[in-house]
């Protein structure tokens, strides 16, 4: 079989999974057919999950295209604001009420994104085969800093962590899935991830301190072990540090 060629151009931050000098120009794949244009975008070391649209020769295509010799492929990224509307997207329904999986080096932004409302499962001890499976089966936005899980074929939806930061990271997955107006602060336990239900105060009164049960009315206990929350002196540091991202998000 005779080798073929195709030309690649990435867009905007998707030039950041590249070296610096394949950044930003054409860059040629020599390839053997019949190959998904999928392979040859991982190839390149960019995970699927990162690829919102793909235009080969000026048409929009899934993951599963064919490359043919000679083909124009321009690929971009989730969420890149340009006018495409017309181009079909690789994933035409967007996930609503976003459900998550951390991997396991992401418990400080798990335990963020429960504490602002967000369904999110995190593992100290999963392995890559079964968060990929977990995010499949389940239809959970896989989170992690891991370019080679992203690239495992049964993850459809993935969101590759760019900063070590938990609260740059926060800031990332909720700029790129557009959740700002989605926050349901204090809502779902941040140690377990069940959801809060508000308890009458005679009712968990033995588990308080002596200081809460005489300062406070309102309680929450989760759902699923038991902890008993209530608007103590971190509600207000909580409330202030969640303004301040909505303050971040609106001028991004
Ligand atoms: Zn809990």
């Amino acid at each position: 079989m005779d080798k073929c060629r195709a030309s690649f151009r990435f867009y905007a931050e998707l030039n950041d999974f590249l070296p610096q000098a394949q950044r930003k120009r054409q860059i040629e794949q020599v390839f053997e057919p019949p190959v998904p244009v999928r392979h040859l975008i991982e190839t390149l070391g960019i995970p699927h999950t990162e690829v919102e649209v793909v235009l080969v020769n000026g048409e929009s295509v899934d993951l599963e295209c064919p490359v043919q010799d000679g083909d124009q492929v321009s690929v971009y990224p989730m969420f890149e604001s340009l006018d495409i509307s017309p181009v079909l997207k690789i994933r035409q329904s967007p996930l609503r009420n976003p459900r998550f999986l951390a991997d396991a080096h992401l418990g400080k932004l798990a335990h963020l994104l429960r504490m602002l409302g967000f369904d999110t499962l995190y593992f100290n001890d999963a392995g890559d085969r079964h968060l990929a499976g977990l995010s499949a089966d389940q239809g959970r936005v896989l989170l992690t800093r891991d370019k080679a899980l992203l690239m495992r074929r049964r993850v459809m939806h993935g969101c590759f962590i760019r900063s070590t930061e938990p609260r740059r990271q926060l800031h990332q997955v909720l700029c790129r899935m557009d959740l700002l107006h989605t926050l349901r602060p204090f809502s779902r336990c941040m140690e377990c991830n069940s959801p809060l239900q508000s308890v009458a105060k005679d009712r968990v009164i033995e588990k308080l301190p002596i200081g809460v049960a005489r300062h406070y009315n309102a309680f929450w206990r989760c759902t699923g072990c038991a902890r008993v929350y209530w608007k103590g002196h971190h509600y207000r540091a909580m409330q202030d540090w969640i303004a301040g991202l909505q303050g971040e998000l609106k001028a991004t």
